[in-house]
């Protein structure tokens, strides 16, 4: 066996992994960078970047059928959606991305990089695929997460889907039972719906979307409850492999036996870090009823040991933007270690491309109503631009800290809401008064007068509106 020592070595070339060994590279340290899977991120492999290809195709398919609603004649019968086409852009454009990556980490130098799935033999020592033993003085956990398989789904087989194999497909399923109603279930489901798949949602909790608000919540699967199979909050789902697919039953919410076949079963009920190969116990940490530990967010410390936590294999915010700052501040924490930086995060940011999108930022609903806020609303029922574009359906909540009158928090849904949530963001994370907010300028015909109505909304319950306009400004036609 091979023995090296390292000042970090970091376990998973993901976006997480790749930013900590950056980080380190840049503090003057020596890293060893160990991955077992192939190179590429789960990003550009199976997450982001495939999802919204997928999605994008959807979003041509639907521009395509409402085009009649303008006045823009295309008969129903022309449209034809070309199953392997669709997923043979979306592995191309994927590859492409993958590629990018994979070129950047075949630049990095050949004897820093080993192969292999790294397991903890202590706090300080690897082993990495049986081949090599790595000594190194503080080690950066950034393995990713997995799909989670609920043990009813795992008898499947080849007609179980998760995001892992679901673009592998060599054309579009003709049916679908989507287990699960979060963001990644609702962006992969009414993506393959738009895209001519039967799809129907199952969830054995009474929920869709993950909003923590119970108006946008109530609304938005009223909505969706309009165009889809919605089946929620259902007992006694069983399945059953059948030679022409798989046999979904349950029973509904007033008790009746129900039971529908499906091609394909897509597993969408959430995400665990990929740690059962890293033998965690022998690290030392102390580990919660997951098999998991805990690390400070403002460093990615676990406890006081020299090991630093980074991206999904936190557990906590698995998100694109979250891993690469983790990644970033668990790499130079790493590389510094103990003389440790503690950082102040980001405001939390969640954005689904559902349709339509779904945002979540700052305070959810439920955290700012621990506190005295007031709660500002809009809908996009009548807004001046989502009615011009025929996309009006959406609503809005900002939660303003009465005392301070700053925005806490807000969730959201509606048309184009991937832009709007972002200028929220930035006024929560700016921690501006809601009184310099409404000042800020805003054009006339947007869908960012939407949100200003929400704002507008928790200003005038401020006793903020009165004067705060600037004397040239009126108010257009469904702003
Ligand atoms: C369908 C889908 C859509 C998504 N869409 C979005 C989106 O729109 N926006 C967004 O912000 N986020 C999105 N995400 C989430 C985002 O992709 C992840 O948060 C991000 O890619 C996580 O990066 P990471 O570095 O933590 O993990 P990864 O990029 O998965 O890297 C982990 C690496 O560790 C390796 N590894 C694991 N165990 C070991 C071991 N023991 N030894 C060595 N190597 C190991 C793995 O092989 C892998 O290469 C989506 C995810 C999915 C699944």
């Amino acid at each position: 066996m091979r023995e090296l020592e390292t000042d970090v070595a970091i376990i998973g070339a993901g976006s997480a992994g790749l930013n900590a060994r950056r980080e380190v590279e840049r503090a003057g340290k020596h890293w060893l960078l160990i991955e077992g899977g192939a190179y590429g991120t789960g990003c550009a492999r199976t997450g982001c970047m495939p999802s919204k290809l997928l999605i994008a195709a959807a979003n041509a398919a639907r521009s395509a059928r409402r085009a009649e609603l303008f006045g823009v004649r295309i008969a129903a019968s022309d449209i034809r959606i070309d199953g392997r086409a669709v997923l043979e852009r979306v592995r191309r454009e994927r590859d492409r991305f993958v590629q990018l990556v994979n070129a950047a980490v075949e630049a990095l130098p050949r004897e820093q990089r080993l192969h292999g799935y790294a397991r903890f033999v202590s706090a300080n020592t690897l082993d990495v695929g049986g081949h090599t033993r790595v000594h190194a003085k503080a080690v950066v956990i950034a393995s990713g997460s997995r799909p989670v398989v609920p043990a009813l789904l795992q008898p499947l087989g080849a007609a179980l889907l998760t995001s892992d194999n679901l673009f592998e497909l060599p054309d579009l399923p003709e049916s679908v039972a989507v287990f699960g109603s979060g963001a990644i279930g609702l962006e992969l489901g009414q993506a393959l719906h738009a895209l001519g798949t039967r799809v129907t949602f199952f969830n054995p909790n009474d929920v869709l979307g993950p909003f923590s608000d119970p108006l946008l919540s109530e609304r938005f699967r009223a909505l969706l409850a309009s165009e889809f199979d919605l089946r929620l909050g259902v007992t006694g789902l069983d399945v059953q492999v059948q030679p022409d697919g798989v046999l979904v039953r349950h029973r509904d919410r007033a008790g009746r036996e129900q039971q529908s076949r499906f091609a394909r079963v897509l597993a969408a009920v959430g995400r665990e870090p990929a740690s059962a190969a890293l033998n965690l116990a022998a690290s030392g940490l102390a580990l919660d009823a997951r098999g998991l530990p805990s690390c400070d967010p403002r460093s990615m410390q676990c406890a006081d040991a020299p090991i630093f936590l980074a991206g999904d294999a936190v557990g906590e915010r698995a998100l694109l933007h979250e891993a690469v700052d983790e990644g970033c501040l668990a790499g130079a924490n790493a590389a510094r270690f103990p003389q440790l930086q503690s950082i102040v995060r980001r405001v939390p940011l969640l954005i689904a491309f559902s349709q339509p999108q779904l945002a979540m930022l700052g305070a959810s609903f439920r955290e700012a109503a621990q506190s005295d806020c007031v709660i500002g609303h809009s809908s996009y029922d009548d807004q001046g631009r989502a009615r011009v574009q025929a996309e009006n359906h959406g609503e809005v909540r900002v939660y303003v800290d009465r005392a301070s009158t700053r925005l806490l928090g807000a969730e959201l849904y509606g048309p184009e809401v991937e832009h709007t949530a972002h200028l929220l963001a930035w006024m929560v994370q700016a921690k501006l008064p809601l009184s310099e907010v409404l000042h800020m300028p805003v054009y006339h015909p947007t869908l960012e007068e939407g949100i200003r109505s929400a704002l507008r909304d928790a200003g005038s319950q401020l006793g903020l509106l009165r004067g705060c306009a600037p004397p040239d400004r009126g108010e257009g036609p469904g702003s």
